[in-house]
C-alpha cells in the first residue's frame, strides 16, 4: 500500500475511534482532505484510495488541478480565505467553501453560481478564538449573518467552520469547538436548517468530533507536512 492510502487508512481509524468514544453513529464525520501544495499525484493517489472530497486554499494552484484531474469524479471544497474579486472562478469550480465571513462575498458567490449547477454549499466561518489576524465573523454576529446568507438564492448554508486559536492541551481544543457546537444548537434552535459544523484538523481531530464535528479537514496527516510558502506567499 502507498504511504497517502497508508496514511487515509490512519485517519479513518481515529476518526472511527473519536465517533466510538463519544458515543456518536459511525460514519457521521466526513473526512475533507486538504491537499493545497501537494500536486494533483497525491490527490490521484488518495482517490484511488477511496477518498473523493478535498479541500484547496490557494485559487489559481487549485484551478489548474481541477483541470487536470477532470478525469476523477471529485468533489472541491474551497476552504481558504476569499478575495471579492475572485467569487466567480470559486462559485464555477467548486461544490462547498467554508471560508464565507461577510455578506457581500456571500452575494457575489450566489450572484455568480451558475444556473445550471445545484446551490452551492456554503459554511459560515467564525472566528472563535477571537484572533485579529484570523477571518470569520464574531461569535455575536454570527446568528443574523447566517440568516441573511441562508436566504441567498444560489448558495446552501450548511452550517458553521472554524480555525481555533492553536493549542496542545486537548481540554483547551475542546473549550473552543464547544463553542462553536453551542452556536450551531443556537442556531437551530432559532430554525435554521443547517447540518454542518466544518471543525478540526490533522492535530486536534479528535477534539472536534468530541464536540460533534461533521467534516474533519485533513492535510499534513494525510499528504505530509507542507513547505512553509506556496507560490502565492501563503501559508
Ligand atoms: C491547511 C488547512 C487545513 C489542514 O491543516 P492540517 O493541519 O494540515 O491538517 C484545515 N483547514 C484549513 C482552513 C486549512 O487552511
Amino acid at each position: 500500500m502507498g504511504a497517502i492510502a497508508e496514511a487515509l487508512q490512519d485517519i479513518h481509524r481515529r476518526i472511527d475511534d473519536a465517533l466510538a468514544a463519544s458515543g456518536r453513529p459511525a460514519a457521521s464525520t466526513r473526512l475533507l482532505a486538504v491537499s493545497k501544495t501537494f500536486p494533483a499525484e497525491a490527490i490521484r493517489a488518495a482517490h484511488a484510495a477511496g477518498q473523493t472530497a478535498f479541500g484547496e486554499s490557494y485559487l489559481q494552484e487549485a484551478l489548474a488541478k481541477i483541470e487536470q484531474l477532470a478525469d476523477l469524479e471529485l468533489e472541491w471544497h474551497f476552504i481558504g480565505p476569499i478575495q471579492s474579486n475572485k467569487t466567480r472562478p470559486i462559485a464555477e469550480h467548486f461544490a462547498w467553501v467554508h471560508g464565507v465571513d461577510r455578506l457581500k462575498l456571500a452575494e457575489r458567490l450566489s450572484a455568480a453560481r451558475p444556473a445550471e449547477m445545484p446551490p452551492l454549499d456554503v459554511c459560515l466561518q467564525v472566528n472563535i478564538g477571537g484572533e485579529a489576524s484570523k477571518g470569520g465573523v464574531a461569535p455575536a454576529e454570527a446568528i443574523v449573518l447566517a440568516r441573511r446568507i441562508a436566504a441567498l438564492p444560489r448558495l446552501k448554508l450548511r452550517g458553521f467552520m472554524a480555525i481555533p486559536r492553536p493549542t496542545p492541551g486537548r481540554a483547551e481544543q475542546r473549550t473552543q469547538f464547544r463553542q462553536l457546537r453551542e452556536l450551531f444548537d443556537r442556531a437551530r434552535a432559532d430554525g435554521l436548517a443547517i447540518d454542518t459544523l466544518s471543525m478540526g484538523m490533522s492535530d486536534d481531530l479528535e477534539a472536534a468530533i468530541m464536540e460533534g464535528a461533521t467534516i474533519v479537514r485533513v492535510g499534513s496527516a494525510i499528504f505530509g507536512a507542507r513547505s512553509k510558502t506556496t507560490r502565492e506567499g501563503q501559508i
